[in-house]
């Protein structure tokens, strides 16, 4: 039977497997190599790769120790069938103590495969691309165990990389065949990383690509007047209908920008200014140049930023107004079945992709996309981030097929990986099914309570759906950020009232504004040259105490019959605490002295996400009724690393000693002085790191709502013993490489 040591050394030894490929001229002589390589220290009685051929829907023996030698290219299985088959359509491991008694077994004849009891195949796969199958069986029944299974996937991930994709091995295949393949059929795929996961099928569409207002016109005798009436009208209707028709989920947010189109179009001075130039004998086209033009420079000049972002709006409908000139085919500027690239863009394009039905997006270049990303991810865009700017490998109209999922663009896909995709996608939706508000209990019966970080209205739906017990985060910034303004205490009020309508009896906990650093208002009024150590989240607030009040105001009534909780981000002292919490008591009381119904006494808790908060945890246990550790800005702010930066992104990494113990110091503070804590980043969604934060004695996780489903099950596969054990084991270590060898020991 494998020993884990053994594993280990072989996950090692195999990260050689492109050297290994180096020694070899054909890729069956390389599999062959493999297949020894794994059934030798994995004392394997039988190994074997399976690859799918062109079709992508035949499994063949490509390589094999253990079996008949004249198997190898002999034996065939079609996707779903046998173990391997099922393995490979599932796209997941599957493991068989007794094979032959499992339903899914299928007597292949003349392999002398009937003598092997144990049985484990691991999909290869690059993304959702299915490329074959690793296979290792054992005489003795009951031979492999989980962690043989991880060893075997690590490797299958180092095979697929090795062999980069499944058109190489195409390629590789058909010219061991001495046939080439036609090179219009090669497709290429391109990494990336992951920013909302999803799946996008669509052609490009370059974002601000097209300047219709730079092209000039071909003179036109028609009538210009009635042309550019027509073409006004048009564009109105358009708008209209895309504002009437906007999606429940986003329109708390989109309602915001579209009606501020609506009113510049209808604007005297703009549509008035441009008939007035076709009297005066311009063409429709060029008075519409004109006018835009001249209102783009006016915006442009700004030094108020939030006014040089009009020029987006401006130009918007510019471009809009002069493609209904023209008549142009795509002028709802519906992008259904589009993929948009884009290079810069602010929060408010993205509602409006959104609103578009856009399939997918690819951001390139690089700078703060943090809020981006999570607004992506609530408007359920599939995105993904390129780092350097690539948009010229990615032509207008190309078809590509976005693998938002592992961070892969497939640029002119194969019908069979658009197939792949289509059943993969179908499958994680039927994924998810709903689920009453509950707790998650561990294996051993101990229950974590599941609350949801919510974004936008939409995610309020989902989190419901997901069995959330509340909402343990509103980031209260998107209305900000999306309008590039400070909404109204009265427009706040609605905002808060419909998110807390909809969240149900659970308790809400709503943070007040966190701008700043990465959630920047670009504006110069606020613009420093460190916003990472500047004027963020409570500072801000405490800084401009009449935006603060407006915003108390509207929480404050918004849950006045809830569990309304307040949380302060960015706290770095007791003392910005103690003002925060001075200023909700001063705010209740303005409230009851004019009569208005609001929550008198909200619970008040300080996110953790600041070195200096950590240090002051004991203090913070004991002032505030609740914490919220922010573990995508602690791990930042105690590694000294910018995610954002590629040269230091590999630095980021919550596995580090550092983070480990400071996590496990504000649990374990707060627990002692009864203290509700709860875990509000993305690393409360990871696997490993919910058995690690159990184990330090959490019992309270925040995330995203698609996130739910899968922590719950991940949950209930712990035990607690076990997570201490483990969490114990990991605070030991000194080093970041101490911490991966335990993890890779421990085979999770
Ligand atoms: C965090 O920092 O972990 C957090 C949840 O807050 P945000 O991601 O909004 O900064
Ligand atoms: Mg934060």
């Amino acid at each position: 039977m494998a020993v884990r040591k053994d594993n280990i050394e072989l996950v090692w030894s195999i990260s050689e497997l492109s050297s290994l490929f180096g020694k070899r001229t054909n890729i069956d002589g390389f599999l062959q190599d493999v297949v020894d390589h794994i059934a030798e220290h994995m004392q394997s009685d039988v190994c074997s790769i399976y690859l799918l051929d062109e079709s992508g829907r035949r499994l063949v023996l490509r390589a094999n120790r253990g079996l008949d030698p004249d198997a190898v290219g002999r034996v065939h299985l079609s996707l779903g069938e046998g173990i391997t088959g099922t393995a490979v359509k599932e796209l997941r491991p599957i493991r068989e103590a007794h094979a032959s008694r499992s339903p899914r077994y299928k007597f292949i004849p003349n392999t002398r495969e009937e003598e092997y009891q144990s049985f484990l195949a691991v999909p290869i796969r690059h993304g959702l691309n299915r490329i074959g199958a690793l296979v290792v069986q054992h005489r003795r029944p009951d031979q492999f165990t989980r962690h043989d299974t991880r060893a075997l996937q690590t490797i299958a991930g180092q095979l697929a990389a090795t062999l980069e994709n499944v058109e190489m091995l195409m390629e590789l295949h058909t010219r061991s065949d001495s046939d080439e393949v036609p090179a219009a059929r090669r497709s290429e795929s391109i990494r990336c990383h992951v920013a909302s996961e999803g799946i996008a099928v669509g052609r490009i569409v370059h974002l601000h690509a097209h300047d219709l207002l730079a092209e000039h016109d071909s003179p036109d005798t028609g009538d210009q007047e009635a042309a550019f009436r027509a073409a006004l009208e048009r564009t109105d209707s358009q708008i209209e209908t895309i504002h009437r028709d906007l999606d429940e989920r986003i329109s708390d947010l989109a309602n915001l920008i579209f009606s501020s189109h609506l009113l510049m179009l209808r604007d005297q001075e703009f549509s008035g200014e441009m008939i007035r130039l076709i009297r005066e004998g311009s063409t429709a086209h060029e008075s519409v140049r004109q006018v835009v033009h001249r209102y783009v420079n006016l915006l442009a000049a700004s030094s108020n930023p939030r006014t040089r972002e009009k020029v987006h709006d401006i130009r918007d409908l510019g471009q809009r107004l002069v493609r209904n000139l023209k008549g142009g085919k795509e002028a709802h500027g519906d992008l259904r079945a589009r993929v948009v690239i884009a290079h810069e863009m602010y929060p408010s394009d993205l509602v409006r992709l959104a609103a578009q039905h856009a399939e997918g997006l690819v951001l390139t270049g690089g700078g703060n996309t943090a809020h981006l990303t999570i607004l992506a991810r609530s408007l359920e865009i599939p995105s993904v981030l390129l780092r350097a700017r690539r948009e010229d490998e990615l032509p207008e109209g190309e078809l590509v097929a976005v693998d938002a999922y592992e961070g892969i663009i497939h640029r002119n896909p194969h019908q069979t990986l658009l197939d792949q995709f289509q059943t993969t996608q179908a499958a994680r939706q039927t994924d998810r099914p709903g689920h009453a508000p509950s707790p998650a209990p561990t294996a051993d019966g101990v229950e974590v309570e599941l609350l949801a970080n919510v974004n936008i209205l939409h995610d309020v739906e989902l989190a419901v759906r997901a069995g959330a017990m509340g909402i343990g985060l509103y980031r209260s910034e998107f209305p900000f950020l999306v309008r590039n303004d400070f909404p109204s205490e009265a427009e706040q009020y609605r905002i808060y009232r419909r998110i807390v309508e909809r969240a149900g009896e659970g308790p809400v906990v709503l943070r007040t504004l966190d701008v700043g650093g990465d959630k920047l208002f670009g504006d110069r009024e606020y613009q420093e040259s460190n916003p990472f150590l500047g004027l963020r989240g409570i500072r801000f607030s405490l800084a401009h105490p009449e935006l603060f009040d407006d915003q108390l105001r509207a929480i404050l009534r918004a849950g006045a019959d809830r569990d309304l909780r307040i949380l302060f981000p960015m706290v770095a002292s007791l003392d910005e605490f103690l003002r925060a919490r001075e200023r909700v008591r001063d705010v209740s009381a303005d409230l009851a002295d004019e009569g208005l119904e609001h929550h008198r006494h909200p619970k008040l808790g300080v996110m953790i996400e600041l070195p200096s908060a950590v240090e002051c945890c004991d203090e913070f246990a004991r002032e505030a009724d609740f914490l919220s550790i922010g573990s995508n800005d602690l791990v930042m702010y105690l590694l000294a690393v910018d995610r954002s930066n590629e040269q230091v992104e590999r630095l980021y990494n919550p596995y580090h000693p550092a983070v480990l113990r400071a996590l496990c110091r504000v649990i374990k503070t707060a627990r002692r002085h009864g203290t509700h804590v709860s875990m509000c980043g993305e690393i409360g969604s990871s696997p490993l790191m919910i058995r690690f934060l159990i184990g330090c004695g959490l019992r309270s996780i925040s995330a995203d709502p698609a996130r739910l489903s899968r922590i719950r099950d991940e949950i209930s596969s712990v035990t607690t013993t076990k997570s201490q054990e483990f969490s114990a084991e990991l605070l030991r270590q000194p080093s970041v490489g101490d911490v991966q060898r335990v993890i890779a020991e421990s085979g999770l």
